[in-house]
């Protein structure tokens, strides 16, 4: 072996043997420290190390996760406790590690990893068939990615696809979207500072400000009257990094009438909404709205795998019959992914979770009201629906203030990207009363710290 080679061999062996290990010593726990703070300085982006100064205090931006510990916690190298609720950003409804889901993704991973890619592989068609079955109305066909940006970016090709003939290519999206960043979906997302570097983006987008049905009508209109015809709206049921903004209760129902008027397709984006985290299965069956093209992501994969779906009507999907291998990719829908998919769906269903999120939801957003009184000159608002909730604050800092004060405190919080003013709590669906009520007496504990910070000045 060559001088180079020796070396990586022996450091990746040594990475291995550290994987293989449950426990981590705290000699191992400082290497991994050293090695992880050095690896994204000089490999990775020490841009992620300056960002996690702005959410933690002292040295705690150097904190290195290592395992889970049950469902709703994890645990860095040093040992300290965290309750998730940033839960990945939606990605563990049925909670870290859920057995029923590891247990099928290692069976099938013990049988076959990946997929041929040119048998019948039996998984996807059976996933399919039980989203055609679990999903509102007509939806019918599924194509599989492997992350919410794919689902997207299909679901904007699917639309183009569909309206070849008319000579369509208009797409509405809204202010505060998060759709993805690969140039397709980022053309939906409205962020500035994330699509500002790349423009120009897909051809035809325009944003509507999010939730005001009367400017979403006069727009539609006004792109028929100069010839612009709307190939299909995409919105988020709720908006999720917006800073969960929840819209009138008449808005969906008014968008389906409004693009069924215009012949538009309406894309539901619950990448983040679905999987049961706002108390229903899906967030639109909270206003009994069926959307033309379903996309999920985000916790479809079980909080195991990397998994997403792209689901449509059969009218929508049949211009993808002809030649299916016009929008493919290697790894969606593989066996491992779809061996996640199902269990994740059969443990929804199973331990009531969609209901669960609803139920527990309303507990958490009271206690973390309860909490905030008194403290009304620096919280604006909590709102949210089952477990996707939003906190906001007069201002970014504060909200960055509260995250650390929570981070200092074992529990875990996001600062939304597109809206730092509002932090999301979106923890597991399964998380418990008692874990509740530990985020609540933080939140007021930190809540008083940072208003007595303020008196002083
Ligand atoms: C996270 C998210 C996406 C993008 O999903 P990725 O898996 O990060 O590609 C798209 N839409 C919404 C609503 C999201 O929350």
């Amino acid at each position: 072996m060559s001088n180079k080679y020796s070396e990586i061999y022996s450091y990746t062996s040594k990475v291995l043997d550290l994987i293989s290990k449950q426990e981590i010593t705290e000699e191992d726990a400082k290497w991994v420290t050293d090695e992880t703070l050095n690896g994204f300085k000089e490999h990775v982006n020490p841009g992620f190390l300056e960002y996690r100064k702005t959410v933690t205090k002292d040295m705690q931006y150097a904190a290195v996760e290592w395992k889970d510990s049950g469902p709703n916690c994890f645990i860095d190298v040093n040992g300290k406790e965290y309750i998730d609720c940033l839960g990945g950003f939606g990605i563990y409804n049925v909670g870290h590690r859920h057995p029923k889901v590891v247990k099928a993704v290692k069976d099938q991973m013990d049988r076959q990893a990946l997929h041929s890619q040119d048998l019948l592989d039996p998984l996807r068609a059976m996933l399919a068939k039980t989203l055609a079955d679990l999903t509102p109305g007509d939806l019918k066909y599924s194509y599989f990615g492997n992350s919410g940006t794919e689902s997207i970016e299909a679901a904007l090709k699917l639309a183009k696809i569909y309206h070849k003939k008319n000579d369509r290519h208009t797409f509405l999206a809204t202010t505060r979207a998060f759709h993805g960043k690969s140039l397709g979906s980022l053309s939906g997302t409205a962020k500035g500072v994330f699509r500002k570097p790349f423009l120009p983006l897909v051809h035809g987008f325009r944003h509507v400000p999010f939730g005001d049905i009367d400017m979403m009508h006069k727009t539609m209109h006004a792109c028929h009257m100069v010839g612009e015809e709307v190939a299909a709206v995409i919105v988020e049921p709720i908006q999720g990094e917006g800073g969960v903004i929840v819209p009138p209760d008449d808005y969906l129902p008014k968008l389906r009438e409004l693009c069924d008027e215009y012949g538009a397709l309406l894309i539901f984006d619950e990448v983040q909404t679905g999987m049961g985290r706002t108390g229903k299965m899906f967030c639109c069956e909270h206003y009994d709205v069926v959307p033309d093209i379903l996309c999920l992501g985000k916790a479809f994969g079980g909080g195991i795998m990397p998994a997403s779906a792209t689901v449509a009507t059969e009218e929508v999907f049949t211009h993808w019959f002809e030649n299916p291998f016009l929008h493919t990719t290697t790894f969606g829908g593989n066996p491992l992914a779809c061996a996640a998919a199902l269990a994740n769906i059969n443990v929804l269903i199973e331990e009531k979770l969609p209901e669960r999120a609803a139920e527990i939801g309303e507990y958490l957003i009271q206690g973390l009201r309860d909490a905030a009184k008194g403290h009304e000159n620096i919280v604006l608002e909590i709102r949210g629906k089952g477990l996707l909730i939003g906190i906001e604050f007069v201002s970014d800092e504060i909200g960055y203030e509260v995250s650390k004060g929570f981070f200092d405190n074992g529990v875990l919080v996001a600062g939304t990207l597109v809206n730092a003013k509002t932090i999301r709590v979106e923890p597991p669906l399964t998380i418990e009363k008692a874990q509740c009520d530990r985020v609540c007496e933080v939140f007021a504990k930190v809540l008083n710290e940072v208003n007595k910070q303020l008196v002083k000045g």
